[in-house]
């Protein structure tokens, strides 16, 4: 491994290049989720945990018709939101952090959505990185969201030799520019959809082979 990092060079020389080559190879690159406000964002990546993207798009299709605002998810018993959130899984848990949510946004933010980081980790059942994402979304990054693929590309890239998402998070801070913050994850989350897939990375299809100390070719 001394061998292919000296290949490759230091990560500090290499982070700008490997941000510019993904950002080429997949300008489509976004988040996955379906939304047309804040509000619609928070919920979906409420949702989100535990399930796919298109499985929660499936069922925010007919539920943003449904429930409009804060107000509208707590005008409904708890059983009746559990049904409408059934498909996602954990909807007894989801459905206690919705209403949770609401109700503080309603008390605190005026029914609004708040845009930094502290305050969104405020919100029941609204962790680090949910409150990233949406953060990040919304135009005010202020950290990088850290999922299993970020995990794993950041690796085997070593960006970090560190396996806790909080302190992987912390070493791509002190690496990747601030603003490259916010595109930065959905880079890594679409090349290791499509490229640097979990059990099999395609290094022969990579744009990366010459930056990355694992590739095999
Ligand atoms: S060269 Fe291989 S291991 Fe490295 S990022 Fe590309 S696909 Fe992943």
């Amino acid at each position: 491994m001394r061998e292919a990092r000296k290949r490759v060079g230091p990560k500090r020389a290499r982070i700008r290049p490997v941000i510019e080559r993904l950002a080429i190879a997949h300008q489509d690159a976004a988040i996955a989720l379906t939304f047309r406000s804040p509000l619609e964002l928070l919920v979906s990546v409420m949702l989100s945990a535990q399930t796919t993207d298109v499985n929660v798009n499936r069922v925010t299709a007919t539920l943003f018709e449904k429930y409009r605002r804060p107000e509208d998810y707590l005008a409904v018993p708890q059983e009746e939101l559990e049904r409408d959130i059934f498909a996602t899984g954990f909807f007894r848990q989801k459905a206690r952090s919705l209403r949770g949510t609401m109700q503080m946004l309603l008390e605190r933010f005026d029914g609004e959505v708040p845009r930094t980081l502290d305050e969104l980790v405020q919100l029941p059942g609204v962790a680090r990185k949910t409150a990233n994402v949406v953060s990040s979304e919304l135009g005010h990054p202020e950290g990088i969201v850290v999922d299993t693929h970020v995990r794993r590309l950041s690796q085997r890239l070593r960006l970090t030799r560190q396996d806790d998402p909080v302190k992987i998070e912390r070493d791509l801070i002190r690496l990747v520019p601030r603003e490259d913050w916010g595109r930065f994850p959905h880079l890594l989350i679409w090349h290791g959809r499509r490229v640097c897939i979990a059990r099999m990375p395609r290094c022969e299809d990579c744009v990366l082979t010459d930056l990355c100390p694992s590739s095999r070719v």
